[in-house]
């Protein structure tokens, strides 16, 4: 063997994988985006194994750092790192990591709430890489092959980190089949949850299911939104479409709201708001479950007299893809025009798009278009994003993806 490898020349033994740039392709990089795609992508060396590390390399020879390779997305890299200097190994890992959960410890009192995002992908600068806290269980998603790569690693860094009673993945999404992997779903540390687990959010109690909710079980997103409602809740008749298991309306009723009707399609979701309600100890008097498609139940209520103080309007993703953007224009319109037309006059609307392809100005414009149509005159008092915990680039604009306003309506 040693005689063999002395016949190889200095660079043969060094060898990494690497890609190169085209020339000139490099400016997105610089800016410290992320990703590179695969038409920014001159030639690739020696690479073998999908989610590996490889070398970044410009157009003109130039060594910029390091990134995951994906042999199957068209996001072939996710950058790692833009600092040649690094070394990309464990310890590396465990740094970023560790900085994501320090930027936690400031922003989150655990005793108000112990359910939040601790990395959230790009952007915290481990791409791919989702890791939500429940209580004492971790939920991850694996969301690219970098992050698939590095999987043992980064559980036994959770773990000796947290000392979770089980760290549970739910990589069963489609994102995973871009990236050549297969879906995932299962526990991969410690035990497995029994049942639901119970959290607490800003004080007030939540079950979650970390197996068959939504997400990796609930929506951590909308923590500091659901906390403004509560400025609005005192007395008020509430209107909360696409309840899920009742988030915004505990918070609401916990506030002094005199009643809040959820509306949701799925009976899984709005039992367990149900047994949120029963948790919190709140009357059963003073909420409704009504479980429909919002669309037919909005102009159901359109064709009764009902008026509403408070209405929040709360949708799935609608625009999964750029090629989807007008039709889910034109839903988000429709809730929007038929929602304002509930409102009495100094209604409030809490209005919210979670989808990354319809930018701010264009929920902005959707929504003036409803009020336009639905002759309202319509006060912005507030622009709402996702909670602080779900991290923000400037760098990777992608990564905002929760928009929201809170409208007084004349
Ligand atoms: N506001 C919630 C999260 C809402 S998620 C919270 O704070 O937890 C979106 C919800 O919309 C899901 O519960 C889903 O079941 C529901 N949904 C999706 N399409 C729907 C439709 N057409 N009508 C009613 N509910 C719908």
């Amino acid at each position: 063997m040693i005689p063999f490898l002395f016949s190889l020349n200095r660079n043969e033994i060094l060898k990494m994988p690497s890609i190169k740039l085209k020339k000139g392709r490099d400016k997105s990089f610089n800016r410290k985006h992320p990703w590179i795609f695969s038409g920014a992508i001159d030639s690739v060396k020696d690479i073998k194994v999908n989610g590996e590390t490889v070398d970044i390399i410009s157009g003109d020879g130039k060594f910029l750092g390091y990134g995951s390779y994906s042999l199957q997305s068209q996001i072939s890299v996710r950058v790692l790192s833009f600092n040649p200097g690094d070394k990309i190994g464990r310890e590396f890992i465990q740094q970023r990591i560790e900085n994501a959960i320090q930027f936690r410890k400031q922003i989150i009192n655990d005793e108000s709430t112990n359910a939040y995002r601790i990395i959230n992908a790009e952007s915290d600068s481990l791409p791919g890489l989702v890791v939500d806290k429940y209580a004492d269980f971790l939920v991850c998603q694996f969301l690219s092959s970098g992050a698939e790569f590095w999987k043992k690693e980064i559980i036994e860094i959770l773990s000796n980190h947290f000392k979770p009673k089980g760290i549970f993945e739910r990589s069963d999404s489609d994102v995973r089949e871009k990236e050549g992997l297969q879906q995932s779903k299962g526990i991969l540390y410690g035990k497995a949850s029994e049942g639901l687990i119970e959290i607490i959010e800003n004080g007030n109690k939540f079950l979650v299911d970390i197996v068959l909710g939504h997400k990796t079980g609930f929506y951590l997103d909308q923590r500091v939104n659901r906390k403004l409602l509560q400025n609005f809740s005192a007395g008020s008749e509430i209107l909360n479409c696409f309840s899920y298991t009742g988030g915004f309306s505990v918070y609401a009723l916990k506030a002094g709201a005199s009643k809040v009707i959820n509306v949701d399609s799925s009976a899984e979701a709005l039992s367990l708001a149900e047994k949120n309600f029963a948790l919190n100890e709140i009357d059963s008097s003073k909420y409704e479950n009504t479980q429909d498609d919002v669309f037919k139940y909005l102009r159901k209520l359109r064709d009764t007299n009902k008026q509403f103080d408070v209405i929040v309007l709360d949708p799935p993703k609608f625009a999964e893809s750029v090629s989807q953007i007008e039709k889910a224009a034109r839903g988000y319109k429709d809730i929007n025009l038929l929602a304002l037309k509930l409102l009495k006059n100094n209604g409030v609307l809490f209005t919210f798009s979670c989808s990354g392809h319809i930018v701010p100005d264009l929920f902005n414009k959707i929504i003036a278009d409803a009020a336009a149509d639905a002759g309202r005159e319509v006060h912005i008092l507030k622009y709402l994003t996702q909670s602080p915990d779900h991290t923000m680039l400037t760098s990777f604009p992608e990564g905002l993806y929760l928009k929201g306003l809170v409208c007084k309506v004349n």
